[in-house]
């Protein structure tokens, strides 16, 4: 396969690369446009035209330098081995086969995709959709064998886009649907993904029934069918073995898969909590479940969100902490369909006494709980505050107290505590054994949480201790 016809080079090696606002184009899709979709479709030999590229719209040279533009690609594939449940893997590559252009950076994938085009690989020549159209047909039949017939169609105005754009959500919302009736319990193969290793070295995927890839776009179905496919690839099959941990839903299987693909960094994973050996996040998650100390509860904010969760943080901020394929208690990159599970985060509620990690949930933005209402117990739908309920921890506090969200029975009263010293100070001090206490504050300056460190042994050069008022007996 030869790309040197095109302006601009493609390979792997352009994987990462980061265009800037400054540095770009134009932007294709994100979250400033409203209807943006990348889809793979298998279709008939006979309806595909190999090779052939589709445009509808405005193309490169058309659009203004710094414009925003709707954006949908739609793949459609044929072959005699292929079967609908490939498609969601496939679509997947899409985002890795832009990457491999010098000069574009792709994000996110399904209705998320975000694309920006560089001015300097404009200026070499790349000034054509039908350009990445061809890399896009070049680079599935390479590297997909499988796949004998392809053809793209490349949707970049806000009217026409509309038609492709509803078959693209109603086919995201099939797949999640057929996953959503199966459980872990119920088969004996689960998957890994590493697909995102080129981003974070250490992430990996694992892919049950309950717990869909956190990108969202690969559900057990589609893993099991890639995994067919390609045993070889970079989704496949995981033996779940010994299951250690039923609650936590840790299991040996996937412990060893986890230490050998995160070259040893990682050898524990619990898939259902957030708090304890939780699984790895690399920058595609739909959304962010991130823990709110002050009420012992648990917030999440998605992709899409255009406004600052209750702990003043926005999306791409909590993006940023959660990412890079490292463990992170206390913020866990999902998929949308994992709320949805009995499971999400089951480990961490029913170690506070609660029925399952929805009852723990005590914020949502509010386009993402429109989106996930339906899957929400209807004892706690209305007990999970949004944005527009409330604006800080102290209102949200209030409004759960006042709702009788169950996680406020979660909440202990603290002890009245007396400091005597101003300042105390020991050189050399060692404090053998004991419990030991230390407060944190609260994101915003609200309340904060106090963290007990029992039979501890602790050495310091120094140890100082200051006074901190807590005359009034107060809750979480
Ligand atoms: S987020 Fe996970 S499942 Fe999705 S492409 Fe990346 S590694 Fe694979």
């Amino acid at each position: 396969m030869s790309f040197s016809d095109l302006p601009v080079d493609v390979g792997p090696v352009y994987e990462g690369e980061r265009i800037r606002s400054k540095q770009m184009y134009v932007e294709l899709g994100g979250p400033k446009i409203e209807k943006h979709f990348e889809l793979v479709k298998v279709r008939d030999v006979k309806k595909i035209k190999d090779g052939h590229v589709e445009l509808h719209g405005p193309d490169l040279k058309d659009m203004e330098q710094g414009g925003r533009y709707p954006i949908g690609i739609l793949v459609e594939v044929a072959g005699e081995q292929l079967e609908e449940d490939l498609e969601a893997v496939f679509e997947r590559r899409i985002h890795e086969f832009c990457n491999f252009v010098n000069g574009i950076m792709h994000l996110n994938q399904r209705y998320t995709n975000w694309m920006r085009v560089s001015t300097t690989a404009y200026e070499k020549g790349f000034n054509s959709l039908e350009l990445l159209g061809t890399i896009l047909i070049r680079l599935f039949k390479a590297e997909l064998p499988i796949i004998e017939k392809c053809q793209v169609t490349i949707y970049t105005d806000a009217k026409d886009i509309e038609e492709p754009y509803e078959m693209a959500m109603s086919t995201y919302e099939k797949r999640d649907e057929r996953a959503r009736g199966l459980h872990d319990e119920d088969v004996d193969m689960f998957y890994g993904c590493v697909l995102c290793q080129s981003f974070a070295p250490t992430h990996v995927c694992c892919i049950t029934p309950d717990r869909t890839s956190l990108c969202g776009s690969i559900n057990w179905f589609d893993a099991r069918a890639a995994a067919k496919v390609d045993p070889k690839g970079p989704i496949f099959e995981v033996e779940p073995g010994e299951c250690k941990h039923d609650v936590a839903g840790e299991y040996t299987g996937i412990n060893e898969m986890m230490a050998k693909r995160s070259l040893g960094e990682i050898d524990r994973v619990y898939l259902y909590s957030a708090m304890e050996f939780p699984h790895t996040s690399c920058g595609c998650f739909e959304a962010v479940d991130f823990y709110i100390p002050e009420v012992n509860g648990h917030g999440i904010i998605d992709r899409n969100a255009d406004t600052i969760a209750i702990n003043g943080l926005a999306f791409s901020a909590m993006a940023n902490q959660t990412g890079g394929g490292k463990q992170m208690p206390g913020f866990n990159g999902i998929s949308l369909q994992y709320i949805s599970s009995p499971k999400f985060q089951q480990y961490d509620a029913i170690e506070e006494g609660l029925d399952g990690g929805i009852y723990q949930t005590v914020w949502m933005n509010s386009g993402l709980k429109e989106r996930v209402q339906e899957f929400l117990p209807e004892d706690v739908r209305d007990k999970i505050a949004t944005e527009q309920d409330v604006s800080d921890i102290n209102e949200l506090k209030q409004w759960l107290e006042e709702k009788e969200h169950p996680v406020v029975q979660t909440w202990v009263e603290e002890e009245e505590e007396e400091y005597e010293e101003d300042e105390w100070e020991s050189e050399g001090a060692m404090v053998p054994m004991g419990t030991q206490t230390m407060t944190v504050p609260g994101v915003g300056g609200a309340g904060g949480f106090k963290i007990i460190l029992k039979n501890c042994k602790i050495h310091a050069e120094a140890v100082i201790i200051k006074r901190i008022d807590s005359k009034k007996k107060k809750k979480k």
